[in-house]
C-alpha cells in the first residue's frame, strides 16, 4: 500500500480572507489543513487528493480561544482537543466538553487535532459532533461573509457537512447550560484511543418538581451521521425520571440507530450497546441533576 500523498501545492495564508479567496479560486480542489490528524492520513492513503493544501497555522492566534461571554461559550475552530480537555473555565460551565475531549484518540492526537477539524471532517464515529448536538451548539462559517449553522443542520452524512467548499469553520458557539444541569458522556471503544463503537452525550435540566424540564440525547457511530434521539427525549421530557422510563427511552434511542456491521460488531450487537450506553448515560445525567438517587439505578 502506498503511504505517500499525490503531489500538491502548499500555501500558508496569513489572514482568513486570504485563505477564503484561495478556496474560492480552486473551487473544491483545495483543502484546509488544521491539525492534520484526519486530512494527512487520508492524503497518504490517497482517499483525499487536493490540488492545494491551505495550512491555517498562521490563523491560530486569532482562531484558537475559549471565551465565556454571558450565556454563551465561544470556541475558536482551531482550538485543540487538549486545550478543551484542560480548560478550567469549561470544567466549570460546560463540564461535558473537557470530559469528552479526554476520550479522543491519544495524547498526540489531542495535542494536534482541532475541534473545528473534527466537526468539518464529520466522521460518523467522531466524538465532538455528538457533544455539539447535545449542547445545541451553533457553528460560524466564513466564506467571505459570516454564516451561522445550527449543529442539528450541519451533519448531512458520512464526511459531509453543510459547509460550502470555500467556507472555513471559524467558531463554535455553545449555550451555557443551567448550573444545576446533569450531564453524561459515554463512549464505548474496542481499545483505548479507538474511535467509538457507540458514543452518547446527554444533558438533563431539572425542573422545580423533580421532573426533567429539558433533555437532549445525542448518539454517534451507529448511523450515517450523529443524531438526536428525539423519540427518547419525548419519553422523558416533563416526567419525573424512573428506571422504567429511562429503560424505555434507551430502547427508543437504540431503535432510531441504523448501524452497519463492521469490525466493531454486528448490527444487532451495536443496537444492544447503544441501548446500554444511552441508559447508563441517562442514569448518570439524572443523578448529577439530583433527579435520581444513586441507589435507584440498581441495574445500569
Ligand atoms: C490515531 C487517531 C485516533 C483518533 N481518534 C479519535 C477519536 O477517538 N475520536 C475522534 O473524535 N476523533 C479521533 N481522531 C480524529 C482526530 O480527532 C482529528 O484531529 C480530527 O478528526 C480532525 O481534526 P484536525 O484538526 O486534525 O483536522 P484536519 O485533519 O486538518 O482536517 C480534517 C478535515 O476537515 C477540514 N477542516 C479542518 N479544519 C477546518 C475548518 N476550520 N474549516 C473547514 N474545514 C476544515 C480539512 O480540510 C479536512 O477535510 C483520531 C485521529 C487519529 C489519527
Amino acid at each position: 500500500m502506498r503511504l505517500i500523498p499525490r503531489s500538491f501545492e502548499y500555501v500558508a495564508p496569513k489572514t482568513l480572507q486570504e485563505a477564503v479567496s484561495i478556496l474560492r479560486k480552486y473551487k473544491g480542489e483545495a483543502k484546509v489543513l488544521a491539525g492534520g490528524h484526519s486530512l494527512v492520513p487520508l492524503m497518504k492513503l490517497r482517499l483525499s487528493n487536493p490540488q492545494v493544501v491551505v495550512d491555517l497555522k498562521y490563523l491560530r492566534p486569532k482562531l484558537a480561544y475559549i471565551k465565556v461571554a454571558g450565556k454563551t461559550v465561544r470556541i475558536g475552530a482551531l482550538t485543540r482537543h487538549a486545550e478543551i480537555e484542560h480548560s478550567a473555565e469549561l470544567k466549570k460551565v460546560v463540564p461535558i466538553m473537557p470530559a469528552a475531549a479526554e476520550w479522543i484518540g491519544d495524547m498526540q492526537v489531542r495535542n494536534m487535532g482541532t475541534i473545528g477539524g473534527s466537526l468539518a471532517h464529520a466522521d460518523p464515529a467522531a466524538d465532538w459532533p455528538v457533544v455539539m448536538l447535545a449542547l445545541n451548539a451553533t457553528f460560524v462559517a466564513n466564506g467571505g461573509a459570516q454564516r451561522k449553522i445550527p449543529a442539528t443542520k450541519f451533519f448531512l452524512g458520512p464526511f459531509t457537512t453543510a459547509l460550502k467548499p470555500h467556507e472555513i469553520l471559524t467558531e463554535i458557539q455553545v449555550p451555557v447550560p443551567p448550573s444545576n444541569h446533569g450531564w453524561s458522556w459515554k463512549k464505548f471503544e474496542r481499545k483505548a484511543g479507538d474511535f467509538a463503537t457507540v458514543n452518547t452525550a446527554v444533558i438533563v435540566v431539572p425542573g422545580r418538581k423533580g421532573e426533567i424540564a429539558d433533555v437532549s440525547i445525542a448518539v454517534g457511530a451507529v448511523h450515517v451521521r450523529p443524531f438526536r434521539a428525539t423519540d427518547a427525549e419525548k419519553v422523558l421530557k416533563g416526567e419525573v425520571p424512573t428506571m422504567d422510563l429511562i429503560r424505555e427511552a434507551a430502547e427508543k434511542a437504540a431503535a432510531m440507530s441504523e448501524p452497519s456491521a463492521d469490525l466493531r460488531g454486528s448490527v444487532e450487537y451495536k443496537r444492544e450497546v447503544t441501548k446500554v450506553f444511552v441508559r447508563r448515560a441517562l442514569v448518570e445525567a439524572c443523578e448529577r441533576a439530583k433527579l435520581l438517587k444513586p441507589e435507584a439505578a440498581v441495574v445500569r
